[in-house]
């Protein structure tokens, strides 16, 4: 098994890193997690909420999943976190795969929330077969989905048991930034949408998590200094 880390791009200021995930299990499915920014913004910065947005033409993701011998239709399934406009991009690309979404957070983009309209056309393309699932979910042997609800309601992060490097925890949005680590004294950011009882039940979460199952790290969703630390793709983790 494999676990890719894919640099889609930056937001500034600050190098705030925009990621997407790639586990291959060993009987050979593909599973990707987020999508990034729309492949549109490659060279184009725009400036939604007062970031800029920097995406080179390799930081697109067909380029990124090209770099290690994929195409799109290759992707067997779509781990979608949530659907903030920097998660969920380029969904679009991914008809032949099938998406898993917590069911509350699918239902509340669905029912027309505006926090996630920006990229309704990708996440929302009538050609996706999306299965909505409630709670933790083991997806693939190795794989597991956790519900860890705050920063959206319905968010989830991914447990990922490698064979070499041991078991890593992707935080996502859940856990932005290795300062927010801690459940008790976390702070809150912008865009956390006002739930800080679950906020802080999704941060212990995932802190248990890493400790009973020994991990070897927790990849924060945004987190400039970590991210530089960690290998990219195509280097990958076993
Ligand atoms: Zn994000």
């Amino acid at each position: 098994m494999r676990l890719y880390l894919i640099h889609l791009g930056v937001m500034q200021p600050g190098e705030i890193p925009v990621p997407s995930y790639l586990v291959q299990t060993n009987d050979g499915a593909n599973i990707l997690i987020d999508t990034g920014w729309p492949r549109s913004f490659v060279d184009c910065p725009i400036n939604p909420i007062g970031l800029t947005i920097e995406m080179r033409p390799e930081d697109a993701l067909a380029s990124r999943l090209a770099e290690i011998g994929l195409h799109p239709s290759d992707i067997d399934y779509l781990v979608c976190t949530h659907l903030d406009d920097d998660h969920s991009g380029n969904h679009d690309m991914f008809e032949s795969a099938e998406l898993i979404i917590q069911r509350r957070h699918y239902d509340l983009a669905k029912s027309g929330h505006p926090r996630f309209a920006a990229n309704r056309a990708f996440w929302g393309h009538p050609s996706l077969r999306y299965r909505p699932i409630d709670g933790d979910f083991d997806l693939a042997p190795g794989v597991k989905l956790l519900e860890t609800s705050g920063h959206v309601p319905g968010h989830q992060s991914v447990l990922v048991r490698l064979p070499v490097t041991g078991a890593v925890l992707l935080a996502a949005d859940a856990v932005m930034h290795s300062s927010m680590a801690d459940a008790e004294t976390r702070r809150l950011f912008v865009t956390d949408m006002q739930d800080e009882a679950s906020i802080r039940r999704s941060t212990q979460k995932i802190s248990d998590i890493a400790l009973s199952e020994n991990a070897a790290f927790v990849v924060y969703g945004h987190d400039a200094q970590q991210w530089s630390t960690l290998r990219h793709s195509p280097e990958f983790y076993d």
